[in-house]
Formats: C-alpha cells, structure tokens, sequence
C-alpha cells in the first residue's frame, strides 16, 4: 500500500490517527462538499456522478454519514426538512437560511458571542454557536416583500371561497 505521507494535510492525518483510510470515492464526495459549500445529498450525487456516472446515491449518503463521523463534514439542518452538509474545513460559522427563496449566508460567529454569554448568564445554557441556524428574510426578499405589499396595513386576505364540500 502507497504511503502518501505528506505534512500539512489536515482531513489526511485526522483520518490516519482514526485508523481509516480516504477511498477515492470518499475523497470525490469530500471535495464535492467542499466546492458546492451547502450541498444536500441529492446535489452532492449529482456532482459526483458527473465524474464517476458508476456511484450511486446510498453510496453518497453511508460515505457523508462517515465523513461526518470522521468530523471532516458536518450535516446542517437549515430547514426543518432535508440535511445539508459543510466541509469543517471552511471557518465556523452561523447559518442565516432565508425562507423566501433559500440561500444561506454565513455570518461570523463572533457576532453571537454577546448572546452567547447572555444565555449562559441567564439560563446557564451554553449554545454551539457553530451549529445555529437562523431563518429569517434576506434583503433581496425583504425588498421584493416590501415591493408587493403596500404596507402593512394593505393585507387583503383572500378568504376562502365558500364552496360545497364533496366527499365521495
Ligand atoms: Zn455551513
Ligand atoms: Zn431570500
């Protein structure tokens, strides 16, 4: 077996420490990771089989569960339903997930550190600032919310039509 011992390379000596070895295949699902920043496992097959067609998708999701373990990933609930994954080796950060059209900013953690103490001072409870979601609006659709709407006292609500109900 080659012995690629190289220093400096983070993901490859965490990996020898833990006894595992980066298949190819982990690898190609690793830095598809990394280059498509928050990636859900459907997009992260899409990108691996444009290059190996051969990789099916069960395969992704064992190979993102053990990277995960192997604390090279991370999985992220931005939203209450589908799990995205991070590379670890970007800096930490805070996910602010929009609700209108589904980006995701990061914002510096360092930002939540008053908050952080405030919680801890408070509840004693110590969040993984690392780990928040946020969701909320982002600019570009608070300014097409704000477009649409002519104010907040404009809200016609659209009752629903009174209509028979037909069971069958
Ligand atoms: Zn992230
Ligand atoms: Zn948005």
């Amino acid at each position: 077996m080659a012995d690629t011992s190289g220093p400096g390379t983070g993901w490859q000596a965490v990996l020898r420490a833990e006894g595992y070895r980066l298949t190819p295949q982990r690898e190609l699902v690793l830095r598809a990771v990394e280059r498509l920043g928050h990636a859900t496992v459907e997009e992260v097959h899409q990108d691996v089989v444009r290059q190996h067609a051969s990789v099916n998708i069960s395969t992704v999701y064992r190979t993102l569960a053990l990277l995960d373990e192997f604390g090279l990933i991370r999985q992220v609930y931005l939203t209450d339903r589908t799990p995205v994954y991070h590379s670890t080796s970007v800096p930490s950060h805070v996910h602010l997930s929009c609700t209108g059209c589904g980006q995701v900013i990061d914002a510096d953690p360092d930002d939540f550190t008053p908050l952080a103490a405030t919680l801890v001072r408070k509840h004693g409870f110590a969040p993984h600032v690392d780990r928040l979601v946020l969701s909320g609006l982002c600019a570009d659709c608070r300014r097409r919310e704000s477009d649409a709407d002519p104010g907040p006292t404009g809200g016609q609500e659209r009752s629903a039509r009174p209509g028979p109900t037909v069971e069958g």
